[in-house]
C-alpha cells in the first residue's frame, strides 16, 4: 500500500498509509498550509488566523485592512497554490525563539497570539513553507506535491477563535484528495447539498429568515414559510387528538424555583437564557423545556388511575441558548416551539403506550414521505454525573424497560451512551438530512425522575397514591427544525397538500381575462385552497417559469377559450404539457391530492 510522510506537531516523521483518514487530515492540512503561504505572499500585510484541516475540508482564516479576500479570488488563488505543490513544497519543523517569531508577526494581532498560545519556555514549534510560518498544531504532510487534486470553496465570516465577542475574519473553506476521481465526486456531492440546503432554498421562495443584528438563531416565518408550518401544526393537532391527548397552551416564562426542582437548573443550565431578575425577588426563567409545564397542568387536579394514561400536548415554544457558532438556519435556533407531549402513566401502562406513539410517529412519517430513518437508544454515560441525574437503579430499570419496548416490536436499533436525556433514556428517531448527517427529529423518552421530584401522584383502584411514569415524547420535532428537514428532503417542491402556494394563476390578457382568474380563484380559496392570481404586467412565458421555479403544484393559464367554457388549462409543477379540463374536475383532482398527502 502506497504511503505518505507525515510530520506530527512534535517534529516527528512517519510513513502512514495514503488510503487513510490520517493521511487524508495531513493532505487537507498541507493544503491549508500551503493557502496560508501563498495569502501571505500576495497580500502585503494581511493578518493571518488558524490554517484547520477538519473532516473532509480545510480552512484558513484572514482579516485585510481594505477588501478581505473575496470568491473571485479563489481561482487566482489556486493557480498560486498549484504553482507552489510544482516547486518542490517542503515543510520543515522549526523550534523557533518566541521573540524571532513574534518579531516576524509584529502587526498580525491573531498569529501574535497564536504564537504566545503555543509558546512553551521561550520557543515554538512551528511549521516552515517557503517564507510562511505556521504553529505546529496538526500532523501535515511533508510533501506538498501531492497537493494537486484541490479545489478553494467558498469564503465566510468566522469569529476569531469562534467567539462572538472576538472579530470577524474571512474563512476561506477549501478540501484537498489524493485522486482526481475523489474530489470530482466530493464536488458533485456539494453542489448537490447545496441545492438542497434549505437556507438557500428558504431564501429563493422566500419562506423565512434569520438576521443576526436582530437577533442570531430566532427566526422570522414570512407567509409562505408561515403557511407551511400552519398546515403541519393544524395536521399534527388533529392527528393527536384523535389519539386521544389533549392539546394545552402553557406560558413560555416560568418562576425559576421550577427549574430547580426539576434539576434543569442543575443539569441543563449551559443551554438556557439567563434568568430574568424582575426585581421584587422573582425570578423568571425562558422554558427550555416544556416538561415542567405540564407538570403543572398534570398537579392542577387530583387524579386517580382512572385518568391514566393521561396525555398532555402542547405546540410548545422554547428557548434554548445555543451557541452561535453552532445556529444554523431553521435546523438549529435559539427559539423554537416542539410538537411536544407527555403521557403520565401508570408502570403496566409504559409498554402499550410506547408502542402507540411509535406507531403514532412512524405513521405520521408515512404522510410526509419520510423513509430514510433509524431507531437510536440514547443511554447514559455512567461516568458523567455533571449531566446525569445520580441513580444508578433508576437508570438500570428505565434502560432495560426501553430495550424490552423495542425488542417487543421486533425493531432494530442501536445504541449510544451519553445520549440521554438527564432525566432520563431516550428511543431517538434519527433521520438523514440532505448533507448526509444524522439528526434527531423524534424522541420517546422515559422518566422516572421528574414525577418523584416534583411529588406527582394519583391514586391507585387500591385508594392508595402512586407515582405515575412520565413519557416524553416529540413526533416531528421542532416546527423549525421538521420544516428545514422537509425543505431539503422535498428540494423545495412541497407535496400539494403542504405547498405555500397550491395554485398560481395567470390571465392570457389581464384587461380580458384578469376578472375569470379572480372569480376562479375566489372559487379556490373558498374550497381553502392557497391560491394566487397573476395580475403582474409581466409576459406569460415569464409568468409561467417563475410559478415553476417557486414550484407551485398547479399553474393553471385562462384565456378567450377557458373563460368560453368555463375551463382551466392546467400545468402541474414539473411537467411540461398543459391539460385543458373543466372548473370541477380540476377541483376533483386537486382535493384528492391534498387528501392524499402525496408527492408531486
Ligand atoms: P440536539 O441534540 O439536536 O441538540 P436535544 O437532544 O437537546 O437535541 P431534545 O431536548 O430531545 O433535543 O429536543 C426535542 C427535539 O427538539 C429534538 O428532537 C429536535 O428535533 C429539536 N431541537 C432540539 N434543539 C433544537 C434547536 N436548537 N433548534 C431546532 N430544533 C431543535
Ligand atoms: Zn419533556
Amino acid at each position: 500500500m502506497a504511503q505518505v510522510a507525515v510530520m506530527s506537531p512534535n517534529g516527528e516523521v512517519n510513513k502512514i498509509d495514503k488510503d487513510s483518514a490520517e493521511s487524508a487530515a495531513a493532505l487537507r492540512q498541507m493544503a491549508a498550509l500551503m493557502l496560508k503561504a501563498v495569502l501571505a505572499d500576495k497580500y502585503d500585510g494581511i493578518r493571518l488566523g488558524d490554517a484547520v484541516a477538519e473532516d473532509d475540508q480545510f480552512w484558513v482564516d484572514s482579516d485585510k485592512d481594505d477588501q478581505q479576500v473575496s470568491a473571485d479570488e479563489l481561482e487566482g488563488l489556486e493557480a498560486d497554490i498549484k504553482k507552489l505543490a510544482k516547486n518542490d513544497a517542503k515543510v520543515e519543523f522549526v523550534e523557533r525563539d518566541v521573540n524571532d517569531a513574534l518579531a516576524d508577526v509584529k502587526n498580525d494581532k491573531f498569529s501574535t497570539e497564536l504564537i504566545n498560545d503555543h509558546a512553551k519556555n521561550g520557543k515554538v514549534a512551528m511549521y516552515n513553507l517557503g517564507n510562511a510560518y505556521a504553529v505546529a498544531e496538526a500532523p501535515i504532510l511533508v510533501y506538498g506535491d501531492v497537493v494537486k487534486n484541490f479545489k478553494l470553496l467558498s469564503v465566510a465570516g468566522a469569529y476569531w477563535k469562534g467567539m462572538s465577542s472576538n472579530p470577524m475574519l474571512q474563512r476561506i473553506y477549501g478540501t484537498a484528495f489524493y485522486k482526481k476521481d475523489d474530489l470530482a465526486e466530493d464536488l458533485k456531492k456539494r453542489q448537490e447539498a447545496k441545492e438542497r440546503d434549505h437556507r438557500v432554498i428558504g431564501n429563493q421562495l422566500d419562506l423565512f429568515f434569520v438576521d443576526p443584528k436582530v437577533g442570531a438563531g430566532l427566526p422570522y416565518w414570512l407567509p409562505k414559510g408561515a403557511a407551511i408550518r400552519r398546515t403541519i401544526e393544524r395536521y399534527i393537532i388533529d392527528r393527536e387528538v384523535a389519539d386521544g391527548y389533549e392539546h394545552v397552551y402553557t406560558p413560555v416564562l416560568m418562576n425559576l424555583d421550577a427549574y430547580k426542582t426539576s434539576g434543569h437548573w442543575e443539569h441543563y443550565r449551559d443551554d438556557m437564557f439567563p434568568p430574568m431578575d424582575m426585581g421584587d425577588g422573582e425570578m423568571l426563567e425562558l422554558r427550555p423545556m416544556n416538561c415542567p409545564s405540564h407538570i403543572q397542568v398534570y398537579k392542577h387536579h387530583l387524579r386517580s388511575y382512572r385518568d391514566l394514561p393521561l396525555r398532555i400536548a402542547e405546540l410548545g415554544m422554547m428557548h434554548r441558548y445555543e451557541k452561535s457558532g453552532a445556529l444554523s438556519g431553521l435546523q438549529r435556533v435559539r427559539e423554537m416551539t416542539l410538537n411536544d407531549g407527555h403521557t403520565f402513566v401508570a408502570l403496566d401502562q409504559i409498554r402499550s403506550e410506547f408502542a402507540k406513539i411509535l406507531k403514532l410517529i412512524m405513521s405520521v412519517y408515512k404522510d410526509f414521505d419520510i423513509t430514510d430513518y433509524s431507531f437510536r437508544l440514547s443511554l447514559r454515560d455512567p461516568k458523567n454525573v455533571k449531566k446525569y441525574y445520580a441513580n444508578d437503579e433508576m437508570w438500570e430499570k428505565s434502560q432495560s424497560m426501553l430495550k424490552q419496548a423495542m425488542d417487543d416490536l421486533s425493531l432494530d436499533y442501536y445504541e449510544a451512551e451519553g445520549e440521554a436525556a438527564f432525566y432520563g433514556p431516550k428511543l431517538d428517531i434519527q433521520t438523514k438530512t440532505a448533507l448526509g448527517n444524522d439528526e434527531t427529529m423524534s424522541t420517546i423518552q422515559l422518566d422516572f425522575m421528574l414525577p418523584e421530584r416534583f411529588g406527582l401522584t394519583y391514586v391507585g383502584k387500591d385508594g392508595q397514591e402512586h407515582m405515575p411514569v412520565m413519557i416524553h415524547r416529540g413526533v416531528v420535532g421542532t416546527m423549525e427544525r421538521f420544516v428545514a428537514y422537509l425543505t431539503e428532503i422535498y428540494k423545495g417542491a412541497f407535496p400539494t397538500w403542504l405547498a405555500p402556494e397550491q395554485v398560481h394563476i395567470i390571465p392570457v390578457s389581464d384587461d380580458k381575462h384578469g376578472d375569470y382568474a379572480d372569480q376562479l380563484g375566489a372559487e379556490l380559496r373558498a374550497a381553502k385552497i392557497r391560491v394566487n392570481v397573476d395580475h403582474r404586467n409581466e409576459k406569460m412565458g415569464y409568468k409561467i417559469r417563475e410559478a415553476q421555479t417557486q414550484k407551485v403544484p398547479y399553474t393553471l393559464v385562462v384565456g378567450d377559450d377557458e373563460m368560453a367554457n368555463g375551463s382551466v388549462s392546467v400545468r402541474k409543477y414539473g411537467e411540461k404539457e398543459q391539460n385543458s379540463m373543466s372548473k370541477q374536475d380540476f377541483m376533483d383532482e386537486l382535493l384528492a391530492d391534498i387528501a392524499s398527502y402525496s408527492r408531486a
